[in-house]
């Protein structure tokens, strides 16, 4: 990642940091007293980062049961039957009735194979939950079928996870996050979680670098305690404050210069907001999917220039989905990194092409960002997506996971570019460029080990596996030898 010297044949680690990159002969790098491990043609990169995630979200929801891929009610119950051992409540997600050809869910199924124990079980999109009579009867609810929609979904007073339960996901998140080669996330869980990060710091059981976002409502109790983005450990940080400029495409409710969606902040809201965090020593991360909600938030960012930049804060907005042309330069014209998720290029394409029409050609425009000279930062919003950067890379390199073509491919970008977005880019949005990121001397050997180098094998990233990662000098996943 050193402009004058892009790859080494040879890395040397001193403790937690990058003692440099040499490009040696075979033998030069004996030293006495040092451990040498052998790549064995194997790939060294910066090790990646998450710059938007909703980590316990994502740590809980992978305790569920999965029934992505049920074909029909007999298969979904027979998924059911098999985990309904057990107690407390059995969680589940991904079913998607509109391809069942034996009939909708109803309780009465459930039942059947759950027994006594209470079972919630949320459809693909969580617009649905379904849910046996236990729960019925535990929530103190009557329902015909058991099948309940939208806020009679999202109000189901499904008990929160214990602290054991929060606990161990989140232990068992992190191994998971490391093993795909992930050495640090921003998080933008909403609720829950915080306390957590601090007790695994505490314990030195943290195993990722993380930055706590702030929910905007709470930004009063950050100031009461003159809380500041960056402050923290060596591994745990304060993150930016999140907010909310408008919905999802998804849904319907992105905001959009034509004057649909919705619009939840005003330009003149969000730009209070900014200078008062601003005066506190807090950077602002703002959710803006619609090309209304981007042009506002760069308004608002704008206007508030002279604070943001007197704190050396580094202001970006999340998703930045849809861009007009107008706007677009004004990333980097102003000085706003753009914070998106390049899985979604994958996941969404069909929803945009239907919902933005001509319009969609202002979607998740990477090149055309990056070529402006604004700063990208890659994330997965998981549980949205699977946490996965090197998913993330591929869909941003082949804009396409499957077997359709490229989505806009002038859009495609570099191996090496996607990687820095996943790697010193982050580093740079968190304030940490000087001591991470790259592999140059002196800063975090933050690392990940691949079995296929990727940047000389784009065709290839989908089957790279990771191999190790380090963080801060220390394996976290796979040490050698292999
Ligand atoms: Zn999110």
């Amino acid at each position: 990642m050193d402009p004058r010297l892009p790859q080494v044949r040879a890395l040397a680690v001193a403790g937690a940091l990058i003692a440099g990159g040499v490009d040696v002969r075979e033998g030069d790098s004996d030293t006495v007293g040092h451990e040498r491990i052998d790549l064995d043609g194997r790939c060294v990169l910066p090790g990646f980062t998450d710059a938007h995630v909703h980590f316990l979200d994502w740590a809980l929801e992978r305790t569920w049961l999965d029934l992505h891929g049920c074909r029909s009610l007999a298969e979904a119950c027979a998924a059911v039957a098999a985990a309904a051992d057990g107690d407390g409540w059995l969680r589940g997600k991904g079913w998607l009735e509109a391809t069942w050809p034996d009939g909708p869910p109803h309780r009465a199924a459930l039942d059947e194979v759950t027994g006594e124990r209470p079972a919630a079980l949320w459809a693909h999109d969580h617009h649905t939950l379904w849910v046996n009579s236990a729960a019925l009867r535990g929530a103190g609810v009557e329902h015909p079928t058991g099948v309940l929609q939208e806020w009679d979904a999202w109000r189901f007073p499904v008990p929160p996870a214990t602290s054991l339960e929060r606990s161990q996901a989140l232990r068992e998140g992190m191994a998971v996050a490391n093993a795909r080669g992930v050495i640090g996330v921003h998080d933008f869980q909403a609720q829950g979680g915080r306390g957590l990060w601090q007790r695994y710091d505490a314990d030195r059981r943290l195993t990722l670098r993380v930055a706590m976002s702030i929910p905007l409502p709470a930004i009063d109790a950050a100031k009461a305690l003159e809380l500041r983005t960056g402050f923290g450990s060596d591994l745990l940080r304060m993150g930016p404050v999140k907010a909310f400029m408008d919905g999802t495409l998804g849904s319907r409710t992105a905001w959009m210069l034509d004057g649909s969606g919705e619009q939840l902040l005003s330009e003149d809201d969000l730009a209070d907001g900014i200078a008062e965090a601003s005066a506190c020593g807090l950077a602002v991360a703002v959710h803006a999917i619609g090309d209304g909600a981007n042009r506002a938030a760069l308004d608002a960012f704008e206007r508030t220039r002279d604070a943001w930049e007197a704190g050396a804060l580094r202001p970006r907005i999340e998703h930045a989905q849809c861009v007009d042309d107008a706007d677009l330069p004004r990333f980097a014209g102003v000085g706003v990194i753009a914070s998106m998720q390049p899985a979604m290029i994958h996941s969404d394409r069909d929803v945009a092409d239907e919902r933005w029409g001509e319009r969609a050609g202002g979607a998740y425009r990477v090149r055309d960002l990056l070529d402006s000279g604004a700063h990208v930062i890659f994330g997965d919003d998981a549980p949205i997506e699977p946490l996965d950067p090197l998913r993330g890379i591929a869909a941003a390199v082949h804009r396409t996971l499957d077997d359709r073509d490229a989505w806009h491919a002038d859009q495609r970008i570099s191996v090496a570019d996607a990687v820095m977005c996943t790697t010193a880019a982050a580093a740079y949005a968190a304030g940490d460029e000087r001591r991470r990121g790259c592999l140059l001397p002196g800063q975090a050997a933050d690392l990940v080990v691949l079995d296929t180098d990727i940047v000389a094998h784009p065709e290839r990233i989908a089957d790279a596996e990771v191999v190790a990662t380090m963080v801060d000098g220390r394996w976290v996943h796979g040490a050698p030898p292999w």
